[in-house]
């Protein structure tokens, strides 16, 4: 999904953040946390005021779908499948959402944890193609990217995994959602990627992704 140059783009801007996080303000004003509390769910908004070119309204009862994606995916270049290295924040890549015009999330996840919002909830977003499997995805669902490979190889960090957590827990109690609404794309997407013979069109979130656990959680 992501050409060449901007993944290194993306890794210069996380090499940048890395940096700008080494300057800790002093004194930390976070008060102690006690062992159990749950890490606390912050979202990088766009201001009220934004204006969103694309996408359409609709209401919460619209609501019955949470589809997890991956930034990278399989590429296929002369026959052959690449994968490329995806690095970034998750304000990057929702900036970087924000200038395609044919494709759009709600959500995104970085390695960190950190979330950042494209599309509001009650406005629908562009990231699933194919509807044959289910009807309407994107009209129905909420998308969510996770700053990942995609290629079932590169490990999902446990504060990324706290961060979709937490989220997909308030996306589910906000829209009366449960396990059976939460989809890979993969899933809803069977077709295979052209010129690459069996090799499957989307791939995501891949096997190390603990979908198990994430239902799971909402079952609690
Ligand atoms: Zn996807």
């Amino acid at each position: 999904m992501a050409k060449s140059g901007l993944v290194q783009i993306a890794m210069a801007a996380a090499a940048s953040l890395l940096m700008a996080a080494c300057v800790t303000p002093w004194p930390p004003t976070d008060t102690p946390k006690t062992a159990d509390a749950p890490p606390p769910l912050t979202i990088d908004r766009l201001p009220a005021d934004f204006v969103h070119n694309g996408g359409e309204p609709r209401s919460a009862d619209t609501i019955d779908m949470i589809v997890i994606h991956t930034i990278g995916g399989p590429l296929c270049e002369a026959g052959e499948i690449r994968f490329a290295e995806i690095g970034g924040s998750a304000v990057f890549w929702r900036d970087w959402f924000l200038d395609q015009d044919d494709k759009s999330i709600h959500y995104v996840i970085g390695r960190d944890g950190a979330i950042a919002q494209q599309r509001p909830d009650l406005r629908t977003a562009g990231h699933v193609s194919f509807h044959g499997v289910r009807e309407n995805v994107n009209r129905r669902s909420i998308g969510i990217e996770l700053v990942n490979d995609g290629d079932g190889k590169d490990p999902f960090p446990p504060a990324q995994i706290e961060a979709v957590t937490a989220l997909v827990k308030k996306l589910s109690a906000d829209y009366g959602l449960g396990p059976e609404d939460v989809f890979s794309h993969s899933e809803l997407d069977p077709r295979r990627l052209e010129g690459c013979g069996d090799n499957y069109r989307r791939v995501d979130p891949g096997p190390l992704f603990p979908m198990t656990d994430l239902k799971a959680a909402l079952a609690d």
